[in-house]
């Protein structure tokens, strides 16, 4: 729960600083509350990350985001969704040689990607695929993503990094990148593709191509 809705959206760095401060003392076993749609917090801009917060705090926040990610479990989790309109993610996934798994996954080491910007690789296309988020617990639906993306970010020291994403790795920058946006992925899927994780399972999983189900629910991809 957070007390969002009576605040301004523009904070200052100081109260952006005081609410971080805050978040963390709230955490237990180091695991922040993760919010959950509805809460106006994941619908407003992000401001800028980078010098809002001292370099001793930052790095406290993106250990404790770490360890709610990896809690959750999840492969991204960004500022407004521990409460903070603040325009960092944390990020993380790995290739788990699933045969038959159209995700392209690959190794997608643990970083912090602050001030994340991205600009789509046009020539390669958008591909649909299945996607969830930590926000809108026990649900997937299909949506189109990118396949590569050229992507933007600032390091925990400040280090500006350029890297050119494909396959999952691009989906979940995007994914977050969104986030910092005022944007929930469900805002652009197929709302016809909407499963429990459960169905997503009995039904789509391992092949579970949106083309099945596309045709078994009868919706364009
Ligand atoms: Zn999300």
């Amino acid at each position: 729960m957070s007390d969002s809705a009576e605040e301004g959206f523009d904070m200052t760095d100081k109260q952006m600083e005081e609410r971080a401060e805050t978040l963390l003392a709230s955490s237990k076993n180091g695991i922040l509350n993760i919010i959950k749609a509805g809460d106006p917090v994941l619908r407003r801009k992000s401001g800028k990350a980078w010098g809002a917060l001292s370099p001793e705090l930052l790095l406290n926040l993106i250990e404790a985001m770490r360890l709610t990610m990896l809690d959750a479990p999840g492969v991204g989790l960004a500022g407004p969704q521990v409460g903070l309109p603040l325009s960092l993610a944390v990020v993380e996934d790995h290739d788990r040689g699933i045969e038959g798994d159209e995700r392209e996954r690959s190794e997608f080491p643990f970083h912090v990607i602050i001030d994340p910007v991205y600009h789509p690789v046009e020539e390669k296309g958008e591909k649909p695929f299945f996607e969830g988020c930590l926000s809108v617990p026990g649900f997937q639906a299909v949506r189109r993503r990118w396949l590569e993306v050229d992507a933007t970010w600032l390091d925990e020291e400040g280090v500006k990094h350029e890297e050119r994403l494909h396959g999952w790795p691009a989906r979940i920058f995007q994914h977050e990148t969104d986030h910092l946006h005022g944007e929930i992925y469900i805002d652009k899927a197929n709302t016809r593709s909407l499963t429990t994780y459960e169905n997503l399972k009995d039904y789509w999983h391992i092949e579970r191509t949106p083309d099945d189900m596309a045709k078994a629910c009868d919706f364009e991809l």
